[in-house]
C-alpha cells in the first residue's frame, strides 16, 4: 500500500483509512468497490439575489455516500473551501461513524462554497431555500436527512424544513439540529462536544487513567468546541487555552469558559478575551497540556507540525483534523490520538433521537437523551478499545476495522452483490 503523504485530498485520506481496513478484513472485490466510492453525487447552481442587486451564483453539493444500512445521514457545510472533493470525504465519515455508532443511517453530506459571514440573514435565507429546492428530489425523512455543520446551525435548518415542507408537506424528520420550538430535541447542541468527553472518560478509564487534574487546549469554540470546554470541565480537565478563527486565549491557571462563551458572544471571537494572553491557532496546537482537542477545521496536524504537538491524546471533535501521514508520526511518538469517527459522533447519535422523535411526534427529556447518548458512546469505545488491544493496532485502525466490517455485513444480507 502506498505511504500517506500530506499532498492526498480529504477523500484520498478518508479512502486510505479505508483500504487498510479492507485489507485488514480481505474485504472481497465486488463488496469492495461497493464500499469504496459515493453512490450517488449530485452538484447544483444555487443563485442568490444580493442586497447591491447582483446576483451570484454559488455551488452546492450533496454526497450519498453509502445508504446500506438505512437512509443517508449528514451535515451541510457552508465554507469558501466547501468542494466535492471534501464533501465526498465528510460523507465517507459519516458512514463509518453510523456504523461504528451502530445507528441505523448511512452516510452523506453537503456543502456549498460561500463564506456566510459575508452574507446577510436574508442572503442566507435565500441560499439555504434554493440549495434545498436544487436537492428536494434526492432527500427524504426515510431517504437522506441533513443537519447542522461547519457554518450552518439551528436557523439554517429552520429555513432548509421549511424549503422541503413547501414542495413535499410539513416533514420535521427531514433535517436534525432543528430549533427546539420546530421539533428540535433537547441537547442536541451539545452533544457532539458531550459525546467527545464521555468517549474520552471511557478510554481513560479502560486504560486505568484519572483525568482529574489534566489539561487541555481546544481549537475552535463553535458548536463542538464550545461545547467540549464545557462538558470536560467535569472530568476534572481544566481548559488552558481556546481559539477561533481569529486568534486564541491562553492561561495556564484554566479559563472561566462561561465568561469566555459570554465575551465570545458579544466580540464575535475567543481572540481578545482579557483574562488570559493571546496565542495563535498554530501555537496552541503545540501547547504543553495533556488533551489536545482539534474541534475547527481539517488537516490542522499535518508532517510540518506534527513532531511538535506535545500533547498525550488527541480527541478528533473536528473532522479528519490529522492527516494520515502525521497520523503514523504521532504513532510513532506514542501519542494516542481518538478518532474522528468515534469522538465526534455524538452529533449523529443525537440527532437519530430527534429524527426518531420527530416520526413519532413524542418529545424526550434531557435526562433520557444525556443517558441514552452516554449508552451508545461508551459501548462504542469499548469496542474500539477491546479490538485495538486484541489486534495491537490503533484506535483509528480498530475504529475503522469495525466500521467497515459492519457496513460489508449488511451490503452481503441484503444482497447488493
Ligand atoms: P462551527 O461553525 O460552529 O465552529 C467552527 C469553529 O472553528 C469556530 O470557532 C471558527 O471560528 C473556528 N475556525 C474556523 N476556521 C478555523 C481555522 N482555520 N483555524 C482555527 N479555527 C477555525 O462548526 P462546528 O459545528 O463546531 O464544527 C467544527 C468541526 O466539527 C467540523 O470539522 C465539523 O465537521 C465537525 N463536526 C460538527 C458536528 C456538529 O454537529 N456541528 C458534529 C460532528 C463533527
Amino acid at each position: 500500500m502506498q505511504a500517506p503523504s500530506d499532498e492526498m485530498t480529504p477523500f484520498e485520506a478518508v479512502t486510505w483509512w479505508f483500504d487498510r481496513a479492507a485489507e485488514q478484513l480481505r474485504l472481497r472485490d465486488d463488496v469492495l468497490q461497493l464500499m469504496r466510492r459515493p453512490w450517488r453525487e449530485l452538484q447544483v447552481q444555487v443563485p442568490v439575489r444580493r442586497e447591491d442587486g447582483r446576483l451570484q451564483v454559488f455551488v452546492g453539493y450533496r454526497v450519498q455516500h453509502n445508504g446500506a444500512r438505512g437512509p443517508y445521514k449528514g451535515g451541510v457545510r457552508y465554507h469558501p473551501k466547501a468542494n466535492l472533493d471534501e464533501v465526498r470525504a465528510l460523507a465517507a465519515l459519516m458512514t463509518w461513524k453510523t456504523a461504528l455508532a451502530e445507528i441505523p443511517f448511512g452516510g452523506a453530506k453537503g456543502g456549498v462554497q460561500c463564506d456566510p459571514g459575508s452574507l446577510t440573514v436574508e442572503e442566507l435565507r435565500q441560499l439555504t431555500r434554493r440549495y434545498i429546492q436544487q436537492i428536494a428530489h434526492l432527500i427524504g425523512v426515510n431517504r437522506d436527512i441533513a443537519a447542522p455543520d461547519l457554518g450552518t446551525n439551528a436557523q439554517t435548518m429552520a429555513w432548509m424544513m421549511d424549503a422541503y415542507g413547501q414542495i413535499y408537506g410539513h416533514s420535521p424528520a427531514i433535517v436534525t439540529g432543528k430549533p427546539i420550538e420546530l421539533g428540535g430535541s433537547v441537547g442536541r447542541d451539545a452533544a457532539p462536544g458531550r459525546g467527545a468527553v464521555f468517549c474520552l472518560a471511557e478510554w481513560a478509564r479502560l486504560g486505568g487513567r484519572s483525568l482529574e487534574g489534566t489539561t487541555a487546549a481546544i481549537q475552535g469554540f463553535g458548536q463542538v468546541g464550545s461545547w467540549t470546554a464545557r462538558s470536560i470541565q467535569s472530568v476534572g480537565c481544566k481548559v488552558i487555552a481556546v481559539s477561533d478563527w481569529h486568534g486564541g486565549v491562553l492561561n495556564e491557571a484554566g479559563l472561566d469558559i462561561e465568561a469566555l462563551a459570554e465575551y465570545a458572544r458579544f466580540s464575535g471571537s475567543v481572540a481578545g478575551f482579557p483574562e488570559g494572553q493571546p496565542v495563535s491557532n498554530n501555537a496552541l496546537l503545540e501547547l504543553p497540556c495533556d488533551i489536545l482537542v482539534p474541534a475547527a477545521v481539517e488537516s490542522v496536524i499535518h508532517v510540518g507540525n506534527a513532531d511538535r504537538v506535545r500533547a498525550r491524546f488527541i480527541v478528533e471533535a473536528a473532522n479528519h483534523p490529522v492527516t494520515p501521514a502525521a497520523d503514523a508520526i504521532l504513532a510513532e511518538r506514542g501519542i494516542t490520538i481518538l478518532p474522528d469517527i468515534l469522538v465526534n459522533s455524538g452529533g449523529v447519535v443525537v440527532s437519530y433521537f430527534e429524527w426518531a422523535q420527530n416520526i413519532q411526534e413524542f418529545r424526550w427529556e434531557e435526562d433520557r437523551v444525556n443517558d441514552e447518548l452516554h449508552k451508545i458512546m461508551t459501548r462504542a469505545t469499548h469496542q474500539v478499545f477491546e479490538r485495538a488491544c486484541e489486534d495491537k493496532v490503533t484506535p483509528r485502525e480498530a475504529a475503522y476495522a469495525l466500521a467497515v466490517d459492519r457496513v460489508a455485513r449488511i451490503i452481503d444480507l441484503r444482497g447488493f452483490v
